[in-house]
């Protein structure tokens, strides 16, 4: 069977009748998996919880287990209503908080902690699937926890997830609605883990890459990637088509819309990704493909947080393994470099997260002198930006002709131009690029 995946997010399922709208797009005579992350604010809630269980807080882990507790008693008692789905509906929630209020009692570890979090996921699945049922409607739901596997390097395991999702879908062959949860899985151990705050993105796109599905839909409440940030700016629209590297760059620069990660499963597969809109299903919404999209700039993206690092050797001069003994540093203290400019006598380089800053300048001052500007913004720009096209570094640069530019990093793909500006003038920056580059004001 050729499978669709729909993936939706915690909004998409965050009340009594946003589950019940669910119906309207997922029930047709298309064979699909259904991806459902918890209602919103339910893990940051349990988050809370667990916060308050390391510290021993006990009774104020048991407060909030109650008001979370009360919060789905009001779903429940919206969602359904037949009586029988009540109870039943009723126990479900029951059965999930005193599991939840069991881990007042006893020792709280990391493993506890993954247990708490998998809740959210656990819950609106089967809050989905029993209204279904009140419906009428046949579906099945399919434990995540019994195919979603990392292996021991916190990868997926994609050989293990195919197999077990397979078997599972197996028995069910006269269905063609299935439902599973975002974000939850079992790490090489067994143990219950996730992939990481937002990750419901990324079991779609394991789960479609596993089956090769035909597509992966991303459901959310905005009408696609778009191109400029619709906070910063006043005018945006959404982008139709883009390749997967050109994804790739704008969903680590802050495209909040989809998980960094989480289209790579999708890539390596070759199965398209579709962003949508609940709010506006018939709204085409953003294709993501293994396609050649149109030529030229597709959107801008920022990325706040950065700070940079000048690092000068006279030693640099004609000399070789400078850049290496400075990438060693940074590797030794596990920080990743985003953005770099070299010169001949310097290397301006940026990183996002700061954590190790302190040791790794003490490291470079023993070779090289070192200046480091923080509150940075990296603002990149994406599209199709052929090596042999004239102009495109020029139009960017232009557009942004009165805004200090503190490196411009172009060439590393024929996707990106970055350019990196303090803070202060992030959205200075932005504006300048919708009226540069698509005559926005
Ligand atoms: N529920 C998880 C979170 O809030 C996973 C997700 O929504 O993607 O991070
Ligand atoms: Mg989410």
């Amino acid at each position: 069977m050729n499978y669709l995946v729909q993936k939706f997010g915690g909004t998409s399922v965050g009340s009594a009748q946003r589950i019940k709208d669910l119906v309207q797009l997922t029930v047709n005579p298309e064979a699909k998996i259904v991806v459902l992350s918890a209602m919103s604010g339910t893990t940051n809630a349990l988050v809370g919880i667990c916060e308050q269980l390391y510290k021993r807080n006990m009774d104020a882990a048991k407060h909030l287990i109650d008001a979370l507790h009360a919060t789905y008693s009001n779903v429940i008692a919206e969602l359904f209503s037949k009586p029988e789905f009540l109870t039943k509906g009723e126990q479900l929630i029951s059965n999930h908080f005193n599991h939840l209020q069991s881990f007042t009692l006893d020792m709280f570890t990391v493993n506890e902690e993954k247990a708490i979090l998998a809740q959210g996921e656990l819950l609106s699945t089967a809050l989905f699937h029993y209204y279904l049922e009140e419906c009428g409607i046949p579906s099945v739901l399919l434990p995540a926890l019994n195919f979603m596997r990392l292996d021991a390097r916190e990868e997926p395991d994609m050989e293990y997830i195919s197999k077990h999702l397979r078997q599972e879908l197996e028995p069910h062959k006269n269905n063609i609605l299935f439902i599973t949860q975002g974000y939850i899985c079992r790490n090489a151990y067994g143990e219950i883990d996730n992939l990481k705050r937002g990750g419901s993105d990324y079991t779609a796109s394991i789960i479609g890459a596993a089956i090769q599905s035909k597509e992966i839909q991303i459901w959310t409440d905005i009408d696609g990637m778009h191109n400029n940030d619709p906070r910063v700016v006043s005018q945006t629209h959404p982008i139709q088509e883009l390749s997967f590297d050109e994804a790739a760059e704008l969903a680590y620069f802050g495209a909040k819309i989809l998980h960094p990660t989480c289209i790579l499963p999708a890539q390596k597969a070759n199965i398209p990704v579709r962003l949508k809109n609940t709010m506006d299903p018939k709204a085409a919404g953003t294709l993501i493909a293994n396609i050649q999209t149109s030529e030229g700039v597709k959107a801008v993206a920022a990325k706040d947080g950065i700070t940079a690092i000048t690092i000068r050797s006279d030693r640099m001069l004609l000399a070789h393994g400078f850049l290496r003994a400075i990438f060693e540093i940074f590797e030794r203290h596990k920080t990743s470099i985003d953005m770099i400019t070299t010169s001949e006598v310097a290397v301006s380089l940026t990183i996002d997260n700061a954590s190790q800053l302190k040791g790794i300048l003490d490291e470079i001052k023993e070779i090289a002198h070192v200046e480091v500007d923080e509150n940075q913004t990296i603002i990149c720009v994406v599209g199709q930006l052929p090596k042999n096209k004239s102009g495109i570094g020029f139009k960017v640069l232009e557009s942004m002709k009165d805004i200090p530019v503190r490196m411009v990093s172009y060439g590393g793909s024929a996707n990106n131009i970055s350019v990196l500006v303090s803070s202060e003038f992030k959205t200075a920056a932005l504006k300048a690029l919708n009226k540069g580059l698509f005559n926005y004001n």
